[in-house]
Formats: structure tokens, sequence, C-alpha cells
């Protein structure tokens, strides 16, 4: 019975058939592929790309150089120093993340008492050399200058979760 079965299933090439049968149907079903770079697919509030540093709307950083990030970085990614300022306020002088060393575990990110430092949206950062992937604060607060809109509504979508 088995080998009148096979025989048929040759004969009539069945199997054949139904393979471009289902070839043919996802002809006309929404495509899994995008065109990337023209198009991206959605991205999660709390997708953890690379870092920015964030200002207040008042343009003050909001970084008080508490030094939690560095502490619970298990990568050990981050390097702080920071002076006291005239007015007594505290805030950092260096603020340097090893992007070659960082594991995007977002621990940085959870220790942060005031939001300043974030994994934003931006997964495309590819560098040609090593060193360019060692940022220092300059870099960071210019991420959060150009990422802020995106960071803030990420932030406040995640808030209710939180
Ligand atoms: S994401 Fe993780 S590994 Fe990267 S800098 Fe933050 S704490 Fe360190
Ligand atoms: S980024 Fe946040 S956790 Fe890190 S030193 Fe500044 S205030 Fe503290």
């Amino acid at each position: 019975m088995a080998m009148f079965d096979r025989g048929a299933r040759t004969i009539f090439l069945s199997e054949l058939v139904s393979g471009l049968a289902l070839t043919f149907s996802y002809m006309f079903r929404k495509k899994a592929t995008i065109n990337y770079p023209f198009e991206k697919g959605p991205l999660s509030p709390r997708f953890r790309g690379e870092h920015a540093l964030r200002r207040y709307p008042n343009g003050e950083e909001r970084c008080i150089a508490c030094k939690l990030c560095e502490a619970i970085c298990p990568a050990q990614a981050i390097t702080i120093e920071a002076e006291p300022r005239e007015d007594g306020s505290r805030r950092t002088t260096r603020y340097d993340i090893d992007m070659t060393k960082c594991i995007y575990c977002g621990f940085c990110q959870e220790a942060c008492p005031v939001d300043a430092i974030v994994e934003g949206p931006n997964f495309e950062f590819a560098t040609e050399t090593r060193e360019e992937l060692f940022y220092d604060k300059a870099k960071l607060l210019a991420n959060g200058e150009r990422w802020e809109r995106q960071l803030a509504a990420n932030i406040a979508a995640d808030a209710p979760y939180r």
C-alpha cells in the first residue's frame, strides 16, 4: 500500500504541485522583509541602543555625578570624574563610555536617579575604528540633544510599568 502511495505521488507530481501552491500562496501575503535602510521596523521604547546623556529643558545637565552608573556597570565601561562647581553643585568633569566594552545591559540607565544616562533608539552607529567608539561627555551630550524628543517619549511610554 505504501509503495502504491509513493508511486501515485511520483506519477501525479503531487508533492511538486503542493510545493508550488505553497510558494504561489506567499506571493499574495504581506512581505516579512523590509527594504532596509530605507524602511525600518518598529522599535520598542525599551530598546537599548546607543547611549546619550540628557539635559533638563533649561539646558542644565541632568547628571549629578553620583557615579551609580559607573559602580553598577558590569563591563566597567564607564569612567567618571567629578568636581563641585562654583555654585556648589556637583557635576562631572569627565564622563566616558568605552562602547567596545559595553554589553548593552541597561543597568546604567536603571541605576540613574535622574534619567541622565539612557540608551536611546539609535542602533546605526557602526564605526571604522575602535577609537570612534570611545565616547566622551561631549559626544554623549550631543547624542542627548539629537535624540531628546524620542528619549523623553520612550521614558514616558515606559513610566507606567516602572
Ligand atoms: S549598558 Fe551595561 S555594560 Fe553598557 S555602559 Fe551601561 S551598565 Fe555598562
Ligand atoms: S548618569 Fe546618572 S547614575 Fe550616572 S553619575 Fe550621572 S546621575 Fe549618577
